[in-house]
């Protein structure tokens, strides 16, 4: 039984109460149209319980809705006669819609979309870059130690 929230426009989407260009469905997972594109053949790759964030995904079901939108990258890259694609998920900050979905974008060189990257910066120097990844590191190994 998929899970809505009554006030989510994914679950209404999902439940089809709104308006939505499906371009996949199972009894998991449905992919559509953004109706907003980067570029056309932008798609939205969505558990259809209604889970706000990739952390919140049960991790069973991590692998099944990953393959789903490697076929789908595949699929709008053929599709769109694109190069490339640019997979991506907003979790929270600058999510704008609490029902998470992967974007897969269709992308070509020289079309553009400089403008999504923020600036990238430089560690203060090594030990700062170690600090964090010794941070990150230990964080993993707590989490894989508590599963
Ligand atoms: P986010 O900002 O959460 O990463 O992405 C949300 C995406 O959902 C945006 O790219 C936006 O264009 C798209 N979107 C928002 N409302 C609707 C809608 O009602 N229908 C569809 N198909 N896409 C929507
Ligand atoms: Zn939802």
């Amino acid at each position: 039984m998929t899970r809505f929230d009554d006030s989510c426009i994914f679950c209404g989407i999902i439940r089809g109460a709104i308006r939505g260009d499906k371009v996949y469905e199972d009894s998991d997972i449905i992919a559509f149209l953004d109706a907003r594109p980067l570029f056309p053949g932008h798609v939205l790759v969505s558990p259809k319980d209604h889970i706000v964030t990739l952390s919140d995904l049960p991790a069973d079901q991590v692998g099944r809705l990953f393959e789903q939108v490697q076929i789908i990258a595949r699929a709008v890259e053929s599709a769109l006669e694109a190069e490339g694609t640019f997979v991506a998920i907003n979790n929270r900050v600058s999510q704008t819609v609490p029902h998470l979905h992967v974007h897969v974008v269709p992308r070509r060189n020289g079309d553009g979309l400089k403008g999504f990257f923020w600036p990238r910066r430089n560690y203060q120097d090594g030990q700062a870059r170690e600090a964090v990844r010794d941070a990150i590191e230990r964080s993993i190994q707590r989490l894989l130690a508590g599963r």
